[in-house]
C-alpha cells in the first residue's frame, strides 16, 4: 500500500559517485542484510516497481534510486535502496564495493536525510548490523532501526526479541513493522514525512 499520493518511478543505478543523480530532493536510504525483507518493504511503501527494480539482475549490486512524485508530478521525495550486505558468498565482492561509493554515499550526500536501518525481528543482534550504525554514528548519519516480519512473533517474543535487539544494536527506539500485514508502515511514513 503505497501512500497514495505518490507515484514512484525508477530513476537510476549507480555503482560510482559519478552517476549519482544530482542532489536537488530529500534522501532516504534503506539498508539491511540480504533477505531481511527490505524488497517487501519497499514494495509496502513505494509499490511494486521498485522492489522488482531492484531485484534486477545487474542492479542488486547498485544503488537503486527511485523518485516519488505527487500528482502534478513533482519530485517530493527520493528513495535510494542500497545492496543488500552480509549474506554467504556474495557479500564478500559486496563488502568490497562498499568504499568504492556505498560508504561515500553514505558519508557524504547532502541530501541524504535518513537512514532506514533493516534488522529481522526474528533474529538476534548480528554484528553485522551493529557495525553498520556504529559507523553511522561515526559520520554523524541520521538513522531510524526498523525490525521486520514483526508477524512472525507472538506477542511475548516481540517484547522479548524487540529488547533484546536493542541492547544489542545500542538504539533506543526499534520500529516493528511487516510488509505482510502494514503493521507499523504508518508510522514508518510518518517517520519519514518529519523530514
Ligand atoms: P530482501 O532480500 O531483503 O529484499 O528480502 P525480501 O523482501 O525478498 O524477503 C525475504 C523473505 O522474507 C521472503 O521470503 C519474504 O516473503 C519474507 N518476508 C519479507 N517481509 C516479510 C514480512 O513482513 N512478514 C513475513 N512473514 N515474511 C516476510
Amino acid at each position: 500500500m503505497p501512500m497514495p499520493r505518490y507515484t514512484t518511478q525508477f530513476l537510476l543505478s549507480a555503482m560510482a559517485p559519478a552517476q549519482f543523480p544530482a542532489p536537488t530532493v530529500t534522501e532516504i536510504a534503506f539498508l539491511g542484510r540480504s533477505n531481511v525483507g527490505k524488497s517487501s518493504l519497499l514494495n509496502a511503501l513505494a509499490g511494486e516497481k521498485a522492489a522488482k527494480v531492484s531485484s534486477t539482475p545487474g542492479r542488486t549490486r547498485a544503488i537503486n534510486f527511485f523518485a516519488l512524485r505527487d500528482p502534478r508530478g513533482s519530485e517530493k521525495l527520493r528513495f535510494a535502496d542500497l545492496p543488500g550486505y552480509g549474506y554467504a558468498k556474495i557479500s564478500k565482492s559486496i563488502s568490497a564495493e562498499w568504499p568504492k561509493f556505498i560508504e561515500p554515499y553514505l558519508a557524504e550526500r547532502g541530501t541524504l536525510k535518513l537512514c532506514v536501518c533493516l534488522v529481522d525481528a526474528n533474529v538476534p543482534p548480528q554484528a553485522r548490523d551493529a557495525q553498520l550504525l556504529d559507523w553511522l554514528r561515526s559520520v554523524d548519519r541520521e538513522f531510524a532501526v526498523v525490525a521486520t516480519k514483526i508477524d512472525r512473533l507472538s506477542g511475548n517474543q516481540r517484547v522479548r526479541n524487540l529488547a533484546s535487539l536493542r541492547e544489542g544494536l545500542k538504539v533506543e527506539h526499534l520500529l516493528p513493522v511487516s510488509a505482510k500485514t502494514g503493521f507499523g508502515i504508518k508510522e514508518l511514513w510518518s517517520r519519514m514525512e518529519e523530514l
